[in-house]
Order: structure tokens, then C-alpha cells, then sequence
């Protein structure tokens, strides 16, 4: 680890210039473009999530001590798809990328725009999350032995490390992370006039009206929540919406189902992921510390410092003007939010700026045409949660503050392309009514 460490240290803007001037290098000799190279490096890739799918899952247990299963089906199952051009568009790659990753999902959303980025023919430097430093270092000596290196390299590091990085002229920069630093990248590639993707995150609601299953409405809102990495998810749902007379009911399907999961004394259960670190501990536990926010836990509220656990955290009618309600979650925290009628719904979700995932949950099949033509989200799922991320014909990207560009399946070979507009003349048939003399004759036509 010393090694490491001092290996990273020295890790400076003339590295990043040399590193990426070696890249270029390699890019430019143009062995990224041929399907060979590139089914060769995601061939390499799926054979390293086989062969090493123990030590991913021990990393990402050690970084967020995630339940070994909840990291095997949301991280663990990577598949692309390599889409053909066609005679009219060509699709090239972009050139030199890089993608700068986060902590809470550290293998999936560090591979899959990598794969992405290879998938389309270009080079590409990962930097991923110090904040889940046993994924990273794992990250940067799998893909040293799996893939390329002279055209797929890791740079692992901090704020000075991408900042270093940031400093290059890329040809196209997907960063996934929070809307402060989002900020941060999109300003430091407007200066080479470089394209950026931004996957940032927000406010997701879900949205409960009265038509539904409440059993299985139930379960899929603790599968999008604690299920997440305990709320730690960029498309977890971060609050309720519901009417008054539903609410109750809810709240005690949500305290049954919650017993049943994750058993009496949650703070025990083995199913449930830590918080990532004493920063967002302290941030969450000062979340419900608000004196108008504190009384009005109606389920959980247990926290543990030392641990860093928290109990999962049912509020009900915090105000509006509440922290708890003004920013992103991103933990164990579920605030209830009570309206007369569901459709008075739509004017809460659009008090706050555009969600990543907007969830409905109802039978009412007007109600949903409704809600799809009036949120503007990110993403919507209709009677689930976050699902829609596994479905890879669908684009995954924000919209407003919860980001721009997409990517997953085709959309992320198409995330790290350029459609090339070709077009193949003859010399047949010159017409001559496109050249002067413009006659009066000529005008007729
Ligand atoms: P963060 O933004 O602090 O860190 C992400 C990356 O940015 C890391 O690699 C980090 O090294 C780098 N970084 C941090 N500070 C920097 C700086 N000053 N200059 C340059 N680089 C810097 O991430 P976070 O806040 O811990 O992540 C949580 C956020 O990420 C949430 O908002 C969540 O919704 C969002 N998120 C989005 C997605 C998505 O796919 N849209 C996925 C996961 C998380």
C-alpha cells in the first residue's frame, strides 16, 4: 500500500501529459479502430469479471462491505453489444477518452463506460473512485494484466490526480459523480472545447397512488432504496409521494416488509451496506438532526458512528424547506411527502429540479400517460424501481441538474463515436441548373 501510495503521489500534470501523449500515440498507430483489437479487449474484459469475480466482490465488500450478492447482480453481469455503420453514416471513434468514476457502484460504473469507450475504437484512461480505494487499486492491476495498456490505462487517484488529468486536451470526458464536481469537469473541458458526459444525480421520487399491489409496491421501493447500497445510489429513491389517506398504509406495509428483509434489529443484519465513510455519515446524521426534521422519524432512526451503519429511516411530512428535502439523499433516509390528490404529485416533483428516476406506482393507466407527459426525468419506471439500468436497449443518462449524454448498450458505443456524415457522388448526371449563368429559364425550374 506505502508503494502504492507513493506511486500515486507522483502522479502530476507532466505525468498526465506524458501518459496522455503516449496514448495519442498509440490511438494515432489506429490499433484501437480494428474489430479485432476491440473484440479482443471486451473479450479480455468478460474473461477477467469470470475469472477474478471473487476478488471484485471481496474489493467492492471491503470498500462498502455491499452483501456479496447485491454486488453479483448489480455489478458483476456486464454484456455489449457492438453495433454495425452503415454505408451513409460511419461511425469513428473520437480519439483519446477519459472516464472518471465514482464510489457507490465502483466496478460497474468504472467498466461499463470503459467498454463503451473501447467498444467504439478509441483509448481510454479510467481514473476511478479513491473513496473506494480496495476497487480501485483491484480495478488497476485487472485491467494491467487483461487488457491493453498501451491504449487502456488506469490512473488512480484523488483530486490532484484527475485534476492533472483534467488538464489535458481529451477528446471526450465521461464523468460520473456529483453536480458540484460535475461543474468542476465541464469547466475544465470548455477550455479545449471538449464534449462531456455527465452522470450526476438528484432527488428520484416514487410516486404511490391507491391502485396498486401494495405488497409487491412495497418490496420494489425497499429493492430501490436499502437494497441499493442502503440509499447509496444515484437512481435510489429518495422520497415519497403519496396521498394522506394512502400514507399509513404504507408506512406499515414498509415497517412489515423492512422486518421481514432485514429482521428486527437492522443494525445487525448483514444485508444491508454501510455508509461509505465518516463524511456522508456525519452528512446524513445531520440530515436528521434538523430540529424540524428529528420528530418526525416514524420507523428507524438507529445510527451507529463507529460502524458507520445506519438503520433504515422512514420520515413522515418533513418540510418542504428542510436540508432533508432540498438535496440528495444518498443514504438510508426515506421522507414521506402527503398530497390531497396524486396528481398534485407533478407540481412537487417539478418544485425541484429535473430527477434522474422519477418511479409511479399505479394501475391507472390515464394517471400514467399523465405522469409520463408532465415529469421530465432522467428516466421514468412505471410500478418498479432502477430496474430500467439493466435494460440496455434503453439510454441511461440525466437531464437539467442530473446530467447530459447517455450511455449503456448501443447508447454507449454511440456516447464515444462520431457519426460521420459521408457522402458518395458519380460524376453521372451533372445537372447543369446548379451553375451560373442563373437564366430566366434556369429560375422556371
Ligand atoms: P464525487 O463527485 O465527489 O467524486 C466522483 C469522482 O470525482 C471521483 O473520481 C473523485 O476523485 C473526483 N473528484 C472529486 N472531487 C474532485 C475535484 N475537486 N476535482 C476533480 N475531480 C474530483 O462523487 P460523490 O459525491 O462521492 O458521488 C455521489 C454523487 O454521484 C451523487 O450525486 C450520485 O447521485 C452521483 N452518482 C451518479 C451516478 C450516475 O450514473 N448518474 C452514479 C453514481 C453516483
Amino acid at each position: 500500500m506505502a508503494a502504492e501510495e507513493k506511486q500515486m503521489q507522483k502522479f502530476d500534470v507532466e505525468k498526465a501529459a506524458s501518459l496522455m501523449k503516449e496514448l495519442r500515440n498509440n490511438y494515432n498507430s489506429r490499433k484501437t479502430k480494428s474489430y479485432e483489437w476491440r473484440m479482443s479487449q471486451i473479450q479480455s474484459i468478460a474473461n477477467m469479471i469470470e475469472e477474478k469475480e471473487e476478488e471484485i466482490i471481496e474489493a467492492i465488500h471491503k470498500d462498502l462491505s455491499k452483501p456479496p450478492f447485491e454486488t453479483f447482480i448489480s455489478e458483476a453481469k456486464t454484456s455489449l453489444t457492438t453495433y454495425p455503420s452503415s454505408a451513409e453514416i460511419i461511425s469513428e471513434p473520437l480519439g483519446v477518452v477519459l472516464v472518471i468514476s465514482t464510489w457507490n457502484y465502483p466496478f460497474l460504473l468504472s467498466l461499463d463506460p470503459v467498454i463503451g469507450a473501447i467498444a467504439a475504437g478509441n483509448a481510454v484512461v479510467l481514473k476511478p473512485s479513491e473513496i473506494a480505494p480496495a476497487t480501485s487499486s483491484l480495478l488497476a492491476k485487472l485491467l494491467e494484466d487483461y487488457v491493453d495498456n498501451s491504449a487502456v490505462r488506469v490512473v488512480e487517484g484523488a483530486v490532484a490526480e484527475t485534476s492533472a488529468l483534467l488538464e489535458q486536451k481529451w477528446d471526450k470526458i465521461l464523468y460520473t459523480g456529483s453536480p458540484r464536481v460535475g461543474r468542476i469537469v465541464m469547466a475544465a473541458a470548455a477550455k479545449h472545447l471538449t464534449p462531456v458526459i455527465l452522470e450526476l444525480g438528484g432527488k428520484s421520487p416514487a410516486v404511490v397512488d391507491s391502485t396498486i399491489n401494495l405488497q409487491v409496491t412495497t418490496r420494489r421501493i425497499i429493492a430501490g432504496k436499502w437494497m441499493a447500497n442502503n440509499g447509496q445510489a444515484c437512481i435510489g429513491v429518495d422520497y415519497i409521494i403519496t396521498t394522506k389517506d394512502f400514507a399509513p398504509k404504507l408506512i406499515d406495509s414498509l415497517r412489515n416488509e423492512l422486518k421481514e428483509f432485514f429482521g428486527k434489529n437492522p443494525m445487525e443484519s448483514k444485508d444491508l451496506s454501510r455508509i461509505v465513510n465518516p463524511f456522508h455519515f456525519a452528512r446524513l446524521a445531520s440530515l436528521l438532526d434538523e430540529d424540524k426534521v428529528s420528530d418526525k422519524i416514524v420507523y428507524g432512526g438507529q445510527r451507529d458512528e463507529k460502524q458507520l451503519k445506519i438503520a433504515p429511516t422512514i420520515l413522515l411530512d418533513v418540510p418542504d424547506d428542510s436540508t432533508i428535502m432540498k438535496e440528495e439523499i444518498f443514504g438510508p433516509l426515506l421522507p414521506i411527502v402527503t398530497v390531497e390528490k396524486i396528481e398534485d404529485s407533478f407540481d412537487v416533483i417539478k418544485s425541484k429540479p429535473k430527477p434522474l428516476a422519477a418511479y409511479f406506482f399505479s394501475d391507472d393507466e390515464q394517471m400514467k400517460k399523465e405522469f409520463v407527459q408532465n415529469i421530465s426525468a432522467g428516466g421514468i419506471v412505471f410500478n418498479d424501481t432502477i430496474v430500467h439500468t439493466t435494460v440496455s436497449s434503453l439510454p441511461f443518462g440525466g437531464v437539467g441538474e442530473s446530467g447530459m449524454g447517455s450511455y449503456h448498450g448501443k447508447f454507449s458505443f454511440d456516447a464515444f463515436s462520431h457519426k460521420k456524415a459521408v457522402l458518395y457522388r458519380s460524376f453521372n448526371g451533372d445537372s447543369t441548373t446548379r451553375y451560373p449563368p442563373y437564366t430566366a429559364e434556369k429560375q422556371k425550374l
